[in-house]
């Protein structure tokens, strides 16, 4: 494409706990790449390129030890917009398959996308009755057509501002690797979910790297925007405090790999919005030069869906306690009931 190539500095912070639970871990890999090729920019590694790769010692999560500041990864987004094929029609048949599997037939259900892009995922539940809301960090004049309940508008990792309801299915797709406070967000996830009802996760699958002295050869933790990586059991220990409860998981490549052919093609939306919004991957996947070297490539079985269902007796009704957890939630600290073997 003969692109003008020039260089672009990112501050970056170190991570010195769990991003889920808060308790420790241990170095178990490096990443070491030099340089980061996207779009028109050579971004430098921190540290000379080998940017720690840890693993929770409580939870099992897989978490970069050194972490972009969010604002100027941001802004380097926003940057490449142009370069980027601006719509995309998106099949979101099978998530909503996957969905009644869970819901049965319920007459009504109500549905909270996170991250909800153009409303794509939303609009798949068309024709079944019930609230259709929507959780993102920029207004999406597409997506707020979908919306028939609450359009929030903000980071899910920061204190919640909503109506203070509940859904019946909270679906969380393509967002919980690009978290800095995962356990701040996922205690958001429980309080939007409603007593009884399921929470829908799909995020990539670090298990599927073996060993785990691999995964800087793995393509998913090279993107600069994926903070970390869960497995179905760190998912399952991490959100179990907040009254979420692992009730399935399935292994598989992400629901992309059907459109492989047009995987280059991206949502100019997913830039603005960069921390949630399904299609940050696809943005950095059509700037990154792809490295054949690297393990797994798009379409490898290398993603899981979650099905979590939040707890029937959990206080989630009482708005009062869950705010008093919220405002803790920033000071959290683990339960040590999961510890890995
Ligand atoms: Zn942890």
């Amino acid at each position: 494409m003969g692109l003008k190539r020039s260089r672009r500095v990112l501050r970056y912070s170190q991570v010195w706990e769990c991003p889920a639970c808060g308790l420790s871990g241990a170095v178990v890999d490096h990443l070491d790449r030099g340089v980061y090729r996207f779009g028109p920019f050579d971004i430098p590694y921190p540290e000379g390129g080998r940017v720690p790769v840890n693993r929770c010692a409580n939870c099992g999560l897989i978490y970069k030890g050194l972490v972009p500041d969010p604002a100027d990864l941001q802004s380097l987004f926003a940057d490449v917009a142009s370069e980027v094929w601006t719509s995309h029609d998106y099949d979101y048949h099978s998530e909503r398959e996957f969905v009644m599997r869970f819901i049965g037939n319920k007459s009504s259900i109500d549905v909270l996308d996170i991250g909800s892009g153009e409303g794509g995922l939303l609009a798949a539940f068309d024709g079944i009755p019930g609230r259709r809301s929507a959780l993102d960090v920029v207004r999406n004049d597409r997506c707020a057509q979908r919306v028939s309940g609450e359009y929030i508008l903000q980071y899910l990792e920061d204190p919640l501002r909503w109506s203070g309801q509940t859904y019946d299915v909270v679906l969380a797709f393509d967002v919980m690797e690009h978290l800095y406070r995962a356990g701040i967000a996922l205690f958001n996830l429980a309080l939007l979910t409603r007593p009884g009802g399921f929470l829908l996760i799909q995020t990539g699958n670090a298990s599927y790297v073996r060993p785990p002295s691999r995964l800087r050869d793995w393509w998913y933790l090279n993107l600069f925007e994926h903070h970390m990586a869960w497995t179905p059991e760190a998912l399952a220990c991490a959100a179990e405090p907040w009254g979420l409860r692992l009730e399935y998981a399935q292994v598989g490549p992400h629901k992309d790999s059907n459109h492989m052919p047009a995987w280059k093609r991206v949502g100019a939306g997913a830039l603005r919005a960069l921390r949630h919004v399904p299609g940050a991957d696809r943005v950095s996947l059509a700037l990154t030069s792809y490295d054949p070297k690297l393990v797994g490539e798009p379409g490898a079985d290398d993603h899981f869906t979650a099905v979590l269902r939040c707890d029937e007796k959990s206080d989630g009704c009482d708005q009062l306690v869950k705010f008093k957890r919220a405002e803790l939630a920033s000071h959290f600290s683990a339960s040590d009931s999961c510890n890995l073997r």
